[in-house]
Formats: structure tokens, sequence, C-alpha cells
């Protein structure tokens, strides 16, 4: 897809013609102008000539999940996901291709950091899905670090907020982050109803930075610092995602230690079964069940979210990885 052309085509036209053409491409998810029948003909086949709608992608299906492999205008590839759950369909995003980070668990981090994603090819893949589901919410968990696009990141959420545009509620988009406290604090100020959630996995630095290097520069504490911080000042719950390994941070002492820091009014804690890759394995079942059992015992406010998608790679640049 690109649209770059279109403002200098649409240049001279009236200025609600560009909040048209918004509403054409990402609120009615037209795939072809010949369906924008509301412009003139004249105006269409500029549009047809110089603007490409087609979306380059490779799916993968499995269950209740389907995977995008999208090409983009320079020839890199992004993952994106959709999820179907009984009441909504959630779109989970890249946000950069590649990722900087290099947790030693997460397939994206051996691909290194390519480059940002500009806020379109962001929108692209939400709209990729869009053509043929209804779209309920929006998650940044794919590829990349969010806050590390922060500017890319919001500007996308704008739209998709937008109601001449996706339309689709702040309340119903994450984001997800490793903790990178200049993005908590600047999310604070934005005034905007998404949900944040951060990417734990451990329950203290020593045994988080062993598995998220990242750790050594936004420790646990000052992550958690900057968490209350927000909370303050939103009053908005914060989602700690924990995804559970074995032998690495998912026995009884783990858990009573993440239940210590994790009893604070707005704090959630969201277990994760990991996608087993081939450095990592998931814990099986029973210990899953007795770690959630602890936490809960311990009065946390705790969900379970089992993985979609195994078979397809559809863990955070499996495929991608595999390609
Ligand atoms: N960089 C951001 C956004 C990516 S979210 C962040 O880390 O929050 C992707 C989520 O999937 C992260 O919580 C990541 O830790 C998790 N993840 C990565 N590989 C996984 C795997 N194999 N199984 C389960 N979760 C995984």
């Amino acid at each position: 897809m690109n649209l770059q052309q279109i403002n200098e085509i649409i240049e001279k036209e009236p200025a609600f013609r560009k909040k048209q053409i918004e509403k054409l491409i990402y609120g009615d998810a037209i795939d072809d102008f010949d369906k924008a029948t509301v412009l003139s003909l004249k105006l269409r086949e500029e549009l047809k000539e110089k603007v490409s709608l087609k979306i380059e992608a490779e799916v993968f299906k499995s269950k209740n999940t389907k995977k995008a492999l999208i090409t983009l205008s320079d020839g890199l590839k992004i993952e994106t996901v959709l999820m179907k759950h009984e009441d909504r369909t959630t779109v989970c995003v890249s946000s950069q291709v590649g990722c900087a980070l290099k947790c030693k668990f997460c397939a994206t981090g051996k691909l290194g950091l390519k480059r940002n994603l500009t806020s379109e090819e962001i929108l692209e893949q939400v709209l990729f899905f869009k053509r043929t589901e209804n779209i309920n919410n929006v998650v940044f968990m794919g590829m990349g670090e969010p806050f590390l696009n922060y500017d890319n990141v919001l500007e996308a959420i704008r739209t998709l907020n937008n109601e001449n545009a996706f339309n689709i509620g702040a309340r119903h988009i994450s984001i997800s982050t490793v903790g990178i406290i200049e993005g908590i604090n600047k999310l604070s100020n934005e005034k905007l109803q998404v949900n944040l959630a951060i990417s734990l996995h451990a329950p203290n630095n020593k045994k988080r930075t062993k598995i998220m290097p990242i750790s050594e520069k936004y420790t646990l504490e000052a992550i958690l610092t900057a968490v209350n911080k927000y909370i303050k000042k939103t009053n908005r719950k914060v989602m700690f995602e924990y995804t559970l390994m074995e032998n690495v941070n998912s026995s009884l002492t783990d858990a009573k230690e993440l239940a210590k820091i994790m009893r604070r009014p707005l704090y959630l804690v969201n277990l994760i079964k990991y996608n087993n890759t081939e450095d990592f394995k998931a814990p099986s079942i029973e210990t899953i069940k007795k770690f959630k059992g602890y936490l809960e015992k311990g009065g946390i406010y705790v969900t379970e979210r089992y993985r979609f998608g195994g078979d397809i790679h559809a863990a955070c640049g499996q495929l991608c990885l595999k390609k």
C-alpha cells in the first residue's frame, strides 16, 4: 500500500475531500478506487493510477487465529495476527521491523532492529484484516517496542480512534512495553484512555536482566515507580504480562516474590503460557495452575491467557525468523 501521493492529487480539491478519502480507505476499507463511487470518475481514475491500495500478504490460518506476513513497500516483512475470541476480534500489530531489545526468549529479538514502521504501515496491518473481518480491538503486541517508535504509534492510535477512520475506542487499544520509562511518562500525559501493559516476566531485577537485558537500563524498580505515577495520574489499570517458562520464572519462590510486588491497587497480572522455541519451554499445566493459585491466594488480580496459534508460529517474531 502506498498513500503518499494522495495529498498531491487532492491539493486543489476542497478541504473535505481528504476526510472523504480517509473514510473510504480506513472506514469503508475499500480495496479498489472503483468502489469509491462518491468521488468523480476523473478523481477515481487518477487515484487508481497513482495510489496503490494493495496489501501484499501471505496468510497462515489455525483454529481461531490468522497470521499475515505482510510485505512492505521496501520489501521488508512484518507479522500481524488476528485473534478471534468469543465476544471480540483482536488484531495484534507490529510497531517496528524487528526489535533492538534482544529479550532472550523472544524470536523477534533475534532479528535485530531493521527500522521503525510509519503510522501508515501500522494502520495497514489493521486494515488488512478489516477488509474481511469486523475488528474490535487492537493490541501493540507484535514485533518491536512501541515506545521506541512513540510518535508513529501515537499517530496511528489517533487514526484508529478517529470516528471518520477506524472508529475503535481507545479503551479497546492496548500498548505493551518492556518498560521504556519515557514512554510510560509521555503516555500518562496524552489524555487518551488506551490500556498500558508491561512485559514483566520476572519477579526481581536480577532475574529479569538475565532474560531481558534492557533491565540494566530500565530497572524493575524504576519501571514500577513510573507505573505508579502513571496510575496516580490516569487512575487506569495496568496489566503486567508474565510469560511462564520452565526453569526460568515459574517456581513457587518466583510466585511468592511476584505476589509481593504485584499487590497494589489497579495492578493486574496476566499469565501467559510460553510458546515453545528451541531455547525455552512452557512449564506443565500443573505448574501454571500452582503459580496462578498462589497469586490468587495472595489477593492478586490474575488472569491467564493461553497463547493462540502456536501451530502457525504466531508468537512474536517466530514466523519472520522461520522465513
Ligand atoms: N516490545 C513490547 C511489545 C511486544 S509484545 C513488549 O515486550 O511488551 C510481545 C509479547 O509477547 C511480549 O510480552 C513478549 O515477552 C511475549 N513473547 C515473546 N515471545 C514469546 C513466546 N515465544 N511465547 C509467549 N510470549 C512471547
